[in-house]
């Protein structure tokens, strides 16, 4: 399994280097559409797809190819352009699809819930409510179906502690609906289902992850220890003022409904040393902030966003969820053994040797767009500018010139496609959103830049 997974990693290499170097010219820029400009233009983030008579335009759905008019062509909606770049934010698109597989004029989902419901009694009378779930806020109204029985659910769970017995937070939750003009979504049916089991909160191989000194240099690591037998160790960023700002913000933003699930889930937040800018969440609440993200990062929005998606990740055990779908193929592993006294070098190649590779690399867009959502929401509940999740797509894009994917923040899409949807998003939900005067800095956070100084940036 280790091996497929380098081979796979070092094709994906070998394939990008050949593409920057052959000067290919047929380009492929893949996005939300977040704008129509002019006659005819379309903007993805901010590159701007300039059609012409030329461009050929299709839809795709489950069951094909279909011609699509191109007035027909809105914000919102996911399309692939194959095509020429004219300059640096200029695309001509030979063939544009649009993917109506990803149609959101339907919204269906599943989630658990991260906050107590505050409807809960009237979501279960059948009276008009609200709910705020899967990073949406449902309104629920005399016609909404419902299947909402706390006591049926509950049946069979063990006891839970007496201060989350009355809770519902971490329970689960099946929707479908439509968005209203508001950005809410009218609720069609709903259903509330029980909690998930404590074991989807692991570690694969029973890992403990462990702040530890190293005796001899000093160094201080975090070990990852199966049992007795050390099977990695990572460097943490030697600056403990960065370490406790981190903590100390990620704390700050931990959902309520945290304290529901029935592992509680201990949030820890370390800054790792590595090059690489990307932060990373495993299941039992492990949340790895790079160095190098650090370094980029512009704000303290910014870096609430991030840690916020990666907490959802968390609570909406993605981790579990992609074994589940992806049946088989990462169940059984065994760590390929690493010397114990080495450092972890590339901490995406352990992680894939340790069978959680979805931690650094990024999970199904469906996932990503789900912990996308969450975050967002969750900055907004917590005062800060939104826009600036997609000012940090925006810092990567700058830096790696994107186009396709590189090792990032959500390596298996590109930065363009994430800064397109959570910008379209922030449309579509928050249709009347000011953020002008939302927070965007601290002193903290210049205090930890400071700190930080100068850090190495593949
Ligand atoms: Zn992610």
């Amino acid at each position: 399994m280790s091996a497929r997974i380098s081979c796979v990693l070092a094709c994906f290499l070998a394939l990008a280097g050949f593409g920057a170097n052959a000067g290919v010219t047929k380009m492929k820029l893949t996005g939300y559409l977040t704008a129509r400009v002019g006659e005819g233009n379309l903007m993805i983030l901010d590159d701007r797809i300039e059609l012409s008579a030329a461009s050929k335009i299709l839809s795709r759905d489950d069951n094909g190819e279909h011609p699509f008019k191109p007035e027909e062509l809105a914000p919102g909606m996911l399309v692939e352009a194959e095509g020429q770049w004219l300059d640096r934010h200029r695309f001509f698109p030979e063939k544009l699809t649009v993917d109506l597989r990803q149609d959101e004029r339907r919204i269906r989902g599943t989630a658990y819930l991260q906050e107590e419901p505050r409807d809960a009694a009237k979501i279960a009378a059948g009276e008009a409510s609200e709910l705020k779930v899967d990073g949406y806020r449902l309104t629920l109204d005399a016609a909404t179906k419902r299947g909402w029985n706390v006591a049926k659910v509950s049946a069979g769970l063990p006891a839970r502690d007496a201060a989350v017995a009355a809770t519902l937070a971490g329970y689960h939750i099946r929707y479908s609906g439509s968005p209203s003009k508001d950005g809410r979504i009218a609720v069609e049916e709903i259903e509330l289902g029980p909690p998930a089991p404590a074991d989807d909160y692991k570690l694969p191989h029973n890992l403990e992850i462990v702040p530890a000194t190293d005796p001899q240099t000093k160094i201080e690591v975090l070990e990852f220890r199966e049992g007795k037998k050390l099977q990695g160790r990572m460097k943490l960023l030697a600056e403990h003022t960065v370490q406790e700002y981190v903590s100390h913000l990620g704390d700050s933003l931990i959902p309520e409904g945290a304290k529901g699930t029935r592992r509680p889930i201990e949030f820890r937040f370390f800054v790792v040393e590595d090059p690489e800018i990307n932060a990373a969440a495993l299941p039992d609440g492990t949340v790895l902030v790079n160095s190098a993200l650090l370094g980029v990062i512009e704000n303290e929005a910014q870096l609430a966003f991030i840690l916020s998606h990666e907490m959802a990740h968390v609570l909406q055990i993605h981790y579990r969820r992609e074994i589940e779908e992806t049946r088989g193929s990462r169940v059984g592993l065994t760590i390929a053994g690493l010397a114990a006294s080495a450092f972890i070098g590339n901490t995406g190649m352990f992680m894939a040797q340790i069978g959680i590779a979805s931690a650094v690399n990024g999970h199904q867009r469906e996932l990503e767009n789900q912990a996308d959502r969450l975050g967002l929401q969750n900055v907004i509940e917590r005062g800060y500018d939104p826009r600036e999740a997609s000012n940090f797509a925006r810092i990567i894009i700058n830096r790696y010139g994107d186009r396709t994917t590189s090792k990032l923040w959500s390596n298996h899409d590109s930065s363009v496609i994430r800064g397109s949807f959570l910008t379209m998003q922030l449309m579509r939900q928050y249709p009347d959103g000011h953020w002008e005067t939302a927070k965007r800095n601290t002193p903290a956070f210049q205090t930890m830049k400071d700190d930080l100084g100068p850090v190495k940036i593949m």
